[in-house]
């Protein structure tokens, strides 16, 4: 067998590269308004059974990286269920259709997870609706730049951590009372947990945390035969990003600095997401797992 030269075989997708057009949205944004628009794998991610039958709650499902995941995850075989913003609404009933195209259950459960008492609903209505739970996917984040530690107030440091940690820790804890042995959590890191950025000094810190809150609890819960993981991404065009996650010069150069010289697409990453879930990879557990096309970081 000759080894592939120049074989475009080999390359799946030519992706977007910047610079990009001047984009602003109001937080959360929209993936549909997003130009160009985010490939989270709607007509790419193939499934060969993976997950066949598993059950999979995860937050932040309506756009970019968690749309990925639940794509990904129906077309393995999965049920899943959805949780998201209000606002966001469309771009969540665009991922159930997607889900329900592949013959699997979708379950759509907006609400803002900075409310502890939501956080506990979302998942009793999750389990209820799916008839159980075995994966956990906690993927909801925000992101909004600012420049200095003088103009960051306490309200934007607060939501920062409710939604990034504190809810990571409310769903988590609720999760087990339906976690069965084999079950799965994964949790959205980033490289910022490793390479914090100048303007991004909230965000940086909970990405941290969750970094240390993956790794403990994988401790915690091996007992349980539960795995706990994370996924680092870097650079990925998603609706963050646009809406208020970096400031305008960086949007339109988003990616430049990957060595890969362009940001991740979403479907990119979402076989991470399944590698985690997977039963077959039973002695993984307290890992993290980094996607940011080529820094080495990690
Ligand atoms: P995204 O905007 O498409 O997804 C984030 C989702 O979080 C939103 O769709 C929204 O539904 C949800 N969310 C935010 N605040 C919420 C709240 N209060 N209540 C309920 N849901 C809420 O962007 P994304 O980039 O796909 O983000 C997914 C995860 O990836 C986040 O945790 C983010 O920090 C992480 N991440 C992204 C990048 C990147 O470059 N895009 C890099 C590293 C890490
Ligand atoms: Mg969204």
């Amino acid at each position: 067998m000759t080894a592939p030269t120049n074989n475009k075989s080999l390359i799946i997708e030519e992706y977007p590269v910047p610079p990009f057009n001047q984009q602003t949205q109001p937080i959360p944004g929209l993936a549909s308004k997003m130009e160009p628009r985010p490939d989270h794998g709607e007509t790419s991610y193939r499934g060969s059974g993976k997950l066949t039958g598993r059950k999979a709650l995860i937050t932040g499902g309506d756009s970019g990286i968690g749309r990925a995941v639940a794509i990904a995850y129906a077309r393995e075989g999965a049920d899943v269920a959805i949780n998201y913003l209000p606002e966001e609404e469309a771009d969540a009933v665009e991922v159930v259709q997607l889900i329900e195209a592949e013959g699997r259950k979708a379950v759509a459960i907006p609400g803002d997870i900075r409310s502890e008492s939501f956080c506990n609903k979302l998942v009793h209505q999750a389990a209820e609706q799916l008839g159980g739970l075995d994966i956990l996917v906690n993927n909801a984040g925000r992101q909004q730049f600012n420049k200095s530690i003088r103009t960051l107030s306490t309200e934007d440091f607060d939501a920062t951590f409710k939604t990034n940690v504190y809810a990571m820790f409310w769903i988590t804890k609720a999760a087990l009372e339906y976690l069965p042995a084999g079950s799965s959590i994964i949790n959205t890191s980033s490289v910022q947990a490793y390479k914090p950025s100048e303007i991004l000094l909230d965000y940086a810190q909970t990405k941290a945390a969750i970094v240390a809150f993956t790794k403990s609890l994988a401790k915690q819960l091996g007992k349980e035969k539960i795995r706990v993981n994370a996924v680092a991404p870097g650079p990925y065009w998603t609706a963050l990003q646009v809406s208020g996650g970096q400031p305008q010069e960086k949007v339109q150069h988003f990616g430049e600095d990957a060595p890969l010289g362009r940001p991740g697409q979403p479907a990119e990453i979402a076989s991470l997401y399944v590698t985690f879930a997977q039963l077959d990879n039973s002695f993984t557990s307290g890992q993290v797992w980094c996607s940011d096309g080529g820094t080495g970081t990690l």
